[in-house]
């Protein structure tokens, strides 16, 4: 509201106090990083702009109150659209909220979703709990998505893809799958957490919406949960509706960090990258070692689209040791490391180190053949401290006399 100086009393220090320095002005240049916005109420400034902005923000984005973003979550999106060449992007609180969002806002009762079996194991939970008491039927189809024409249902309208893979990083074609699913009338989604936008860009290669745990990545230094949704145009509008009817945003203290965070995504990656080929090599010479599983690596069965689709790879490894080694001899050799965390999430600066249980994982792919798995992030250390801290471990799956 607008007020006449001349007919209005100067304001006592009480009121005066609430209304100070809330905008202050100054000359000068500009922080190289954007301010930190922090807001529920917006205000306006007339009945009018109220009335427009609130007309407005249906379809474009306007700051008008702190659950349809501020300027700062603003600022993140506009960075993630940039990384993933997508329309926009949403962002929420999780990697798994990310997900759980996705299919909330493009399935509904009646429909069949095809997930990967190399997803994110949570997303198995997921369907568990939301999609089957919600009437949405969901199956898995193969990693390398070689059986997807054939398990693809009249009533198919997700085909949800995760390149490479948890765990294991399978690698599928996903243009290949694309052209399918979208023949199909299915939208075509794609966890790209493991490609974190510098290594892998779903959207240039057919996927309609891809997500990404910037918890990973993108923040970079273990420290903060964030997911982010980014689609082509035409996806976009039912994503953006659910996310507002949900009431979903973020802090802005966390999008600013994940912005800070994101500066330095593509020089860490370089180094994680350099740092676990290094440790990669040695692994493959060690005869308690028996795969190593890494797309980069000449070894892996997805290493060809690896070539073909990826930018680069990036920390993870994961290890398959002898079969028969007991699961006392893998606790030993994880107990055994100093310089890896015992740790789930990835993408911080660190290494850490974590069992991989794909009996569990996967429920097309049959793991029980195999020895256990164990899954390495390899982080910004000196890798020879690394490899010395491996080697030592090691030696712990030797049986112990008794
Ligand atoms: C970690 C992870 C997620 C989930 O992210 P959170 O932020 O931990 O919820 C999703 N997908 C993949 C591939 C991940 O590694």
């Amino acid at each position: 509201m607008t007020t006449d100086s001349n007919s209005f009393p100067d304001p006592g220090l009480r009121t005066r106090l609430l209304r100070a320095g809330r905008n202050p002005a100054y000359t000068g240049g500009s922080a190289v990083n954007p301010p930190l916005v922090r807001a529920s109420t917006v205000t306006f400034d007339n009945t009018q702009h109220q009335r427009e902005m609130r007309a407005a923000r249906g379809h474009d984005r306007v700051f008008s109150y702190g659950a349809r973003g501020t300027p700062t979550t603003f600022a993140l999106e506009d960075a993630v659209s940039e990384l993933e060449g997508a329309y926009r992007t949403r962002l929420l609180p999780t990697g798994l909220a990310a997900i759980g969002m996705t299919l909330l806002s493009y399935l509904q009762p009646g429909d069949h979703v095809l997930l990967t079996d190399s997803a994110y194991q949570p997303v198995r939970h997921l369907s568990q709990q939301f999609l089957q008491p919600y009437g949405i039927e969901y199956s898995f189809f193969a990693a390398d998505g070689s059986d997807l024409q054939a398990k693809l249902r009249p009533n198919t309208r997700m085909v949800y893809a995760e390149c490479p893979g948890s765990l294991v990083y399978e690698m599928c074609d996903l243009p290949a799958l694309a052209a399918v699913a979208h023949a199909h009338g299915a939208l075509v989604v794609a966890d790209n957490t493991w490609g974190s936008g510098c290594q892998y860009r779903p959207l240039a290669l057919g996927a309609d919406v891809s997500v990404m745990a910037a918890t990973k990545y993108l923040s970079g230094h273990s420290d903060v949960m964030m997911g982010t949704v980014a689609t082509t145009r035409a996806a976009w509008e039912a994503l953006a509706a659910r996310c507002d009817a949900f009431g979903m945003t973020v802090s802005p203290d966390d999008a600013w960090l994940v912005l800070r965070g994101m500066r330095s995504l593509a020089a860490r990656l370089q180094m994680h990258e350099a740092h676990a080929l290094q440790v990669a090599h040695w692994l493959q010479s060690q005869a308690a070692v028996r795969t190593v599983f890494c797309p980069a690596l000449a070894s892996h069965p997805g290493h060809a689209l690896w070539l073909r689709d990826c930018q680069g790879t990036n920390g993870l490894l994961s290890i398959e040791l002898l079969p028969g080694t007991s699961s006392a001899a893998v606790d030993r050799f994880i107990d055994g490391l100093q310089l890896f965390g015992l740790g789930a999430s990835w993408g911080g600066y660190e290494s850490l180190v974590t069992a991989a249980h794909m009996d569990q994982a996967r429920s097309v792919t049959d793991w029980s053949a195999r020895g256990p798995v164990v899954r390495l992030h390899i982080g910004l250390e000196d890798p020879s401290d690394l490899i010395a801290d491996l080697a030592q471990a090691l030696e712990n799956l030797r049986p112990v006399e008794s």
